[in-house]
């Protein structure tokens, strides 16, 4: 391709690094430039527009053109656009925000700790975990266990968390004291004759095994996304988390939910730990948290875990830990609106009812050729192409089918996700019925077209 000089996209290939890109492959294709959002859509430079099946990065709740989150941060803005939380300062949208979202919590939560991220909020995670086991006198128990395909963002200890390749070859990670235990994929990892029950208690043993193995005194703590999202939407066996926690609370080890992506009905429940049973002791949140407007994130802890805080700090008279923009006001105030938006509008209600449009929309592609698994839950979904439906035999990665299929979809004016040849949905929580449609029929034009390339190129 070429590129007009100067031009939007030449500018970006020469200026930008761009994150989570075949860095050589841009050179030459260069970016898609987008330049305004209304709902589910986004528009490019000439005009064209895009359902964003992802919301954005799983997380644009409210959709692209929310006035009452603009609204809130320039009032913000104009009343105090900056203060921190350090040294016993504080201000008000981040008291109104911890209050409110202790108030939403799925269990009960002592204290909220703010960061900007998804990636820093499971760095304090692991922080407060260290911290934690310190105060109770076990210095040992460090060990964190994560999952395989678990993801819990790309800073060094919470990519060493995330249980991907791509994340930790070459950047030498990950770094010690991390575990990874079984992926919970039942349709890839399940074995002949095995029940969905009977796999997920394989996984509880496993991890038992696993924590055995180690030595339960030197095991801290679990991590779990209730789904699984950047591993490739992989919701969790039947019974798997009952069964899991089972495992933890007998060894004391700490549960932290992941509900970066879950958090915020997502899976039709406030949080995905509602969905799936689970009773963390610590909790980390972020994207639909603001919408997406402004970087926010949060770490809700309970009151074992906060009193071994105050407990640890007291020793040396701080807690050391904590970033300048730590429940920044404007972001706070944005993250405030957002979550008064999905009460006020009933998102939940919403969910419930488009959710299941979801569902039943991608079930009815099971049937298709290509398509080995269709599984999600609430507005969070995925199908999975496979090269022999029969055998579950997955294409060669080197062909990237999946990747074909995004750049398809993206020309029928669809943007998905390909994870491997998973390709994901994760739209608006606001989308509505129509755009629902709009968006399926987009998907299966776009699924055509790749089985008939695949036929034509003799693969499929
Ligand atoms: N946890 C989960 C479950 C995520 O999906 C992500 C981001 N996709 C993160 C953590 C990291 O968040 P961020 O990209 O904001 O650092």
């Amino acid at each position: 391709m070429t590129f007009v000089p100067n031009s939007a996209s030449a500018r970006d290939i020469a200026h930008h690094l761009h994150p989570y890109t075949n860095l050589k492959v841009h050179e030459t294709e260069g970016p898609l430039v987008i330049t305004g959002g209304k709902g589910v859509h986004v528009f490019d430079e000439d005009g064209k527009d895009y359902i964003e099946a992802m919301a954005g990065l799983w997380s644009v709740s409210l959709g692209f053109n929310e006035q009452r989150l603009v609204d809130a941060a320039i009032k913000q803005m104009k009343e105090l656009p900056y203060y921190h939380t350090f040294t016993h300062k504080s201000h008000l949208p981040s008291i109104d925000l911890a209050e409110k979202l202790k108030s939403v919590a799925p269990v009960e939560m002592s204290k909220v700790i703010f960061q900007n991220s998804g990636s820093e909020a499971n760095d304090t995670v692991v922080k407060l975990i260290w911290y934690f086991w310190n105060a109770q006198n076990k210095p040992e128990k460090k060990k964190i266990i994560s999952r395989i395909k678990g993801y819990h963002g790309v800073t060094v200890a919470s990519a060493s968390l995330t249980g991907l390749p791509n994340n930790h070859r070459d950047f030498d990670l990950p770094i010690a004291n991390i575990l990874h235990a079984d992926c919970p994929h039942y349709y890839r990892f399940g074995l002949e004759g095995e029940s969905e029950e009977e796999f997920a208690t394989r996984m509880a043993d496993n991890l038992e095994k696993l924590i055995l193995k180690e030595g339960p005194e030197t095991v801290g703590a679990f991590i779990a996304e209730p789904i699984m999202g950047a591993g490739g939407v992989i919701v969790p066996p039947k019974t798997y988390f009952e069964k899991i926690q089972a495992v933890l609370k007998k060894y004391d080890v700490l549960f932290c939910a992941d509900e970066v992506i879950c958090g915020f009905w997502r899976t039709g429940n406030y949080w995905g730990s509602q969905t799936f049973g689970m009773k963390p002791d610590i909790l980390s949140c972020a994207k639909a948290l603001s919408s997406s407007y402004l970087p926010i994130s949060a770490v809700m802890v309970n009151e074992r875990v906060y009193q071994a805080c105050v407990t640890e700090s007291e020793k040396i008279g701080v807690f050391g830990h904590g970033y300048t923009y730590s429940g920044h006001p404007v972001a706070a105030a944005v993250a405030l609106e957002t979550l008064k938006i999905y009460e006020e509008r009933d998102i939940g209600a919403h969910v419930g009812k488009v959710g299941p449009l979801l569902q039943k929309g991608i079930a009815g592609f099971a049937s298709h050729p290509l398509i080995g698994e269709v599984r999600g839950t609430g507005l969070i979904g995925a199908m999975e192409m496979v090269q022999d439906k029969k055998t579950r035999a997955a294409f060669d990665p080197k062909l990237g089918v999946g990747a074909k299929f995004a750049k398809i979809a993206q020309k029928n004016g669809l943007i998905v996700r390909a994870i491997g040849d998973s390709v994901a949905f994760c739209p608006p929580l606001i989308i509505t019925e129509q755009e629902m449609g709009d968006m399926l029929s987009r998907y299966a034009k776009s699924l055509d077209e790749v089985a008939a390339q695949l036929k034509a190129d003799g693969i499929a």
